[in-house]
């Protein structure tokens, strides 16, 4: 790992083992070409889907996490007046594009409320379930704050209810525990906690129904030569060209997730807690999340005459890298921008009392 690496949730840091996946299938490609290097991805597809306790049919790739959430939204055959349930800390691009639809098709969007940590209240979501929702759209863990939302709990109101519950799991998948959550649909990226290449996002969706659909039908790769027939199942969602290496690399990625074992989120959880008890109050930095909260995404609010981009460039001085999270992230939250911390496994306390000196300066 580079030493002073802080940002694996803007992006991770691959493994050597996913690395040389990547480039091993980039070479194959250009001795086989690139439509006879065909890689086989059941396994992987396997192993992605087992993360959240679903199966390899259920898994659909795409380009990002933003590609995967405007496909499954954008292809949900929901009719007008329909109500989809949304809290305010939901990530930017979800609410631009959750807007954006209920504009276009006349969807409604329900607030769904928050307590003071900015964590969804599970009586809130089932008072509102009992007023009537179409769909329950939440992430897991936001971009711009550390807290761990109850998806377990959520999901299992909405099943109760009868109502698709859609679970951004950008942040949350190989940070913490996904499985026993139920959702209907889950949205994932690679080059976040599972440590993936950039290039790579996915859909697993455990509950397809009827009203679920592909905004654009696929044809399922360029080797058919019958009639056109759109791809059934939840394959009709993956763009069948795309950064085909990029795949095989997050297969690498999630195979050393399951190796790590449960003990990663553990390890993760017990560095948020090092970095928050190490950075809150230093220079006046404040941590916005609740510091036992058992995530590794450390956001602080920056003192007064110290923005977060002055801090994240002394910290870059320093050869550290930080992110800092605009207000456009979480737009129906944030109030200013952040500075993120977010340490990957292994890294050494050291770094993080290096980045409290950084802050107090
Ligand atoms: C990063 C992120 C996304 C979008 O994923 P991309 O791969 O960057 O498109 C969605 N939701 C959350 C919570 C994220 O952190």
């Amino acid at each position: 790992m580079p030493a002073g690496h802080l940002d694996a949730a803007g992006c991770n840091v691959p493994a050597d083992r996913v690395l040389d996946a990547v480039v091993g299938h980039l070479r194959l490609e250009r001795e086989r070409g690139g439509y006879a290097a065909v890689p086989d991805l059941t396994e992987a597809r396997t192993a992605l889907a087992a993360l959240v306790g679903a199966g390899p049919e259920d898994v659909a790739y795409l380009e990002s996490g933003t590609a995967a959430m405007a496909a499954l939204l954008g292809g949900w055959d929901l009719a007008p007046g329909s109500r989809v349930g949304v809290a305010r800390t939901e990530y930017g691009g979800t609410v631009l594009l959750l807007r954006r639809l209920a504009a276009r098709r006349g969807w409604r969007l329900v607030d769904l409320p928050v307590d003071g940590d900015a964590r969804v209240d599970p009586d809130g979501l089932r008072s509102r379930l009992t007023a009537g929702l179409d769909l329950v759209v939440v992430s897991h863990l936001g971009s711009h704050h550390g807290v761990v939302q109850p998806a377990a709990e959520l999901g299992a109101l909405c099943r109760a209810a009868g109502v698709p519950f859609v679970l951004d799991v950008c942040q949350s998948l190989g940070q913490v525990e996904v499985r026993g959550i139920g959702a209907s649909a889950y949205v994932g990226t690679s080059r976040k906690w599972l440590a993936g290449p950039r290039g790579a996002g996915f859909l697993i969706v455990p509950d397809l129904t009827p009203a679920m659909d592909a905004p654009a039908p696929t044809l399922g790769g360029h080797l058919l030569d019958e009639d056109p027939v759109p791809v059934r199942g939840v394959a009709r969602y993956e763009s069948s060209e795309g950064a085909i290496a990029s795949r095989v690399g997050l297969g690498a990625a999630v195979r050393e997730q399951h190796e790590l074992g449960p003990a990663l989120y553990a390890h993760l959880a017990g560095l948020g807690r090092t970095a928050r008890d190490l950075l809150d109050g230093a220079g006046g930095w404040r941590v916005a999340e609740p510091l036992g909260e058992p995530s590794a995404i450390v956001t602080l609010r920056p003192p007064p005459g110290d923005p977060a981009e002055h801090a994240a460039a002394r910290a870059a001085e320093a050869s550290l890298l930080v992110n800092v999270v605009p207000t456009a992230r979480a737009p129906l939250h944030l109030r200013e921008p952040v500075l993120r911390v977010s340490p990957p496994p292994g890294t050494p306390e050291e770094t993080l009392r290096t980045l409290a000196r950084v802050l107090a300066r």
